[in-house]
């Protein structure tokens, strides 16, 4: 009787960790297949993501029609086995949404029945105006005079001109005026921030500074309006602003890129040629700024 008890002791012992091994090679099986699924679906994301920041660089410069054509295309390269694809483009509002699902085959649990399942992912960013950034240059520029476009003199002088946009020279409060027009302000401005009109200006330093602004640009040919690398040190950003109503007070509402292609000081005035460029650049993009053709990019919840 001891005897088979034992051999049946055994027996149950072994059937114990012949079943506690399945289990864990299923929970194994599962919490990989659960990893790679993760993996995968986050992989989708990232590349809807891509899609749409590329799709939001050809809303700027082109149309809805184009940026959406441009996305599908897109999508099906960059994404193997994509079985859904759904591209929508607010033009109003400037929102960009894609969804993207593809099948995922699963890899341990195919070989307890589980085959595969369906994934699917959807973002949705916005283009939106530069609200907050670093490197602003000390030219404002008032709102009620920007002109978005290419051939522009900007100067502190006011002229009746059409191709003159006026400008001030703004008092970051924040390192001298010589290293805020060569490497712009270090901290960030933003769209409310209040600052000084500057008087007492010192016309051959602003120059010297701004020649070599100008002469940054290393690109052959050099960078134009029309055709310009985006990382080109000749691009600038300036604060866009309204007068406040009293003082040299101004109150920034936005803010505006220009390319800055020759200088000159002239009957003790600033003029500045280059063209405003409407793109897409790095900063805090949000619904407080107005918009002078400088867009940013916001992932949507
Ligand atoms: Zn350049």
């Amino acid at each position: 009787m001891a005897g088979r008890y034992e051999i049946g002791s055994q027996g149950s012992t072994t059937l114990i960790m012949i079943c506690t091994a399945l289990i864990i090679i299923i929970l194994a099986a599962i919490s990989t297949d659960i990893g790679y699924g993760a993996a995968a679906r986050y992989s989708l994301q990232k590349n809807a993501l891509a899609v749409a920041k590329d799709g939001a660089q050809i809303l700027v410069k082109s149309n809805r029609n184009e940026a959406i054509e441009y996305m599908k295309k897109s999508s099906v390269l960059k994404v193997n086995d994509l079985n859904l694809l759904e591209v929508d483009v607010l033009q109003d509002s400037r929102k960009i949404t894609i969804t993207m699902g593809k099948p995922f085959k699963y890899i341990f649990l195919k070989y307890i029945g589980f085959r595969k399942t369906q994934i699917k992912e959807t973002i949705s960013v916005r283009l939106l105006n530069i609200s907050k950034v670093k490197g602003a240059r000390p030219f404002g520029i008032r709102e009620d005079k920007i002109k978005l476009s290419k051939n522009i003199i900007l100067s502190d002088k006011s002229e009746k001109s059409k191709d003159l946009v006026e400008i001030s020279i703004l008092d970051f409060n924040k390192g001298d005026i010589e290293t805020n027009i060569l490497y712009g302000n270090r901290e960030y401005v933003e769209v409310g921030e209040k600052l000084m009109q500057m008087s007492n200006i010192d016309y051959v330093n602003i120059k010297r500074s701004l020649d070599c602004v100008m002469n940054r640009c290393k690109h052959k040919p050099k960078c134009t309006y029309s055709e310009y690398e985006k990382s080109c040190e000749s691009i600038i950003i300036l604060p866009v602003f309204k007068n406040q109503a009293k003082n040299n007070e101004i109150s920034i509402t936005g803010f505006a890129g220009f390319l800055v292609e020759g200088c000159e000081i002239k009957n003790n005035g600033l003029y500045i040629k280059g063209s405003f460029l409407e793109d897409k650049f790095e900063g805090v993009a949000s619904e407080n700024a107005q918009d002078f053709g400088m867009y940013g990019l916001r992932i949507m919840k």
